[in-house]
């Protein structure tokens, strides 16, 4: 063995690969910088799928000119001080590797001015290098554009898939975002303009708007609240449905989550009602205390834990039976076993 030690422009490369997988994955972390920064209108902006071009605006606290320049810097964030503050994050980041392994896969301009400021700054940065530094007029927030992604790692851009399959993952993100915030969110792919949320639109106005082939009668909210689990959303009448469950959509306290256990458990809420290989909308958002579910922090991993898996499964079953009975016209034999 010929042990030797990674030049340091490698490790930052195989860094950066890790916080961005592609183009989703970096609106994911610059809408979430925004919403950190109390920005409530963001619009987002993707060409070729975010390949070309990926621009996020918002009108949050912005950052001054030396903040700015600190922010692409590895491990520099202004959310956490102490280990301990992990454990009441009320943030989505709290790594500071995000702006800094973006910048050095891409070429970035960012512009920010802070309220307080008159003035705001621009940079340009080109693999994670600022070549040009100069103070412009802008309105208060951060703007930040991406461009020509993985440009200096031609073999990872290689893998991106398609534009239009790319740009389909950006639109998944937005929408996931559009259903936990009641935020203005503007979202234009390809020059054209594809969703405007707007900060007052209820779960149901949404849910038409992503899926224009529903009506407001197909669509049925749940409720449930006691002092330690709350679950409300939105889910299909039983005659409604897909042939995969790409419209099933769980937040635990508000956090997207992956749960294959818990896409059946609401299938099996709707019991005989449903027909086969039709798989219901279901916009499900769970509450709990954060020491009741375990939240895997790594960036990727969607997974949660509960400490109370089958309580959570029957309350979820019972909520769905529940919504069903009051609000569909079928005799309830099938659903009351
Ligand atoms: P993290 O979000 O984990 O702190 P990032 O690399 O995503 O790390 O961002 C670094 C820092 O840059 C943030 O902590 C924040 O202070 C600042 N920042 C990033 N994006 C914005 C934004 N849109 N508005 C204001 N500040 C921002
Ligand atoms: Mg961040």
């Amino acid at each position: 063995m010929k042990i030797k030690v990674l030049n340091p422009e490698v490790v930052m490369k195989i860094a950066a690969g890790e916080v961005v997988s592609g183009p989703s994955s970096v609106v994911k972390e610059l809408v979430e910088n925004s919403l950190d920064a109390q920005a409530d209108n963001i619009t987002v902006e993707i060409l070729d799928g975010g390949k070309s071009l990926i621009k996020v605006d918002d009108n949050g606290i912005g950052m001054a000119e030396n903040e700015l320049e600190l922010s692409i810097l590895p491990h520099t964030t202004s959310k956490i001080f102490s280990i301990e503050d992990l454990y009441q994050l009320k943030t989505f980041g709290f790594r500071g590797e995000a702006l800094s392994s973006i910048s050095r896969v891409s070429r970035m301009k960012m512009t920010s001015k802070p309220s307080e400021s008159e003035v705001g700054t621009m940079l340009e940065i080109l693999g994670g290098k600022i070549i040009e530094k100069k103070r412009v007029n802008s309105s208060n927030g951060t703007k930040i554009e991406i461009m020509d992604l993985f440009f200096n790692i031609p073999a990872r851009r290689k893998f991106l898939k398609s534009d239009s399959a790319e740009g389909r993952y950006v639109t998944e993100i937005i929408e996931k975002f559009a259903f936990t915030n009641n935020i203005n969110l503007t979202y234009i792919r390809e020059n054209k303009e594809i969703y405007k949320f707007s900060s007052d639109m209820d779960l149901i106005t949404k849910c038409l708007k992503i899926y224009p082939e529903l009506k407001k009668d197909d669509l049925i909210e749940i409720e449930h609240n006691d002092s330690v689990y709350k679950i409300s959303g939105v889910i299909s009448q039983p005659k409604v449905g897909r042939n995969n469950r790409t419209a099933q959509h769980f937040f635990v306290n508000n956090r997207y989550i992956k749960a294959a256990s818990l896409y059946s458990v609401l299938e099996k809420g709707y019991g005989e009602m449903l027909e086969k290989s039709i798989h219901p909308y279901g916009i499900i958002f769970i509450e709990i205390s954060p020491d009741m579910v375990d939240v895997n922090v790594h960036p990727q991993k969607l997974e949660v834990k509960f400490t109370d898996e089958q309580k959570i499964a029957s309350l979820l079953k019972k909520v769905v039976r529940e919504a069903l009975k009051k609000n569909t016209h079928f005799t309830m034999e099938f659903i009351s076993s």
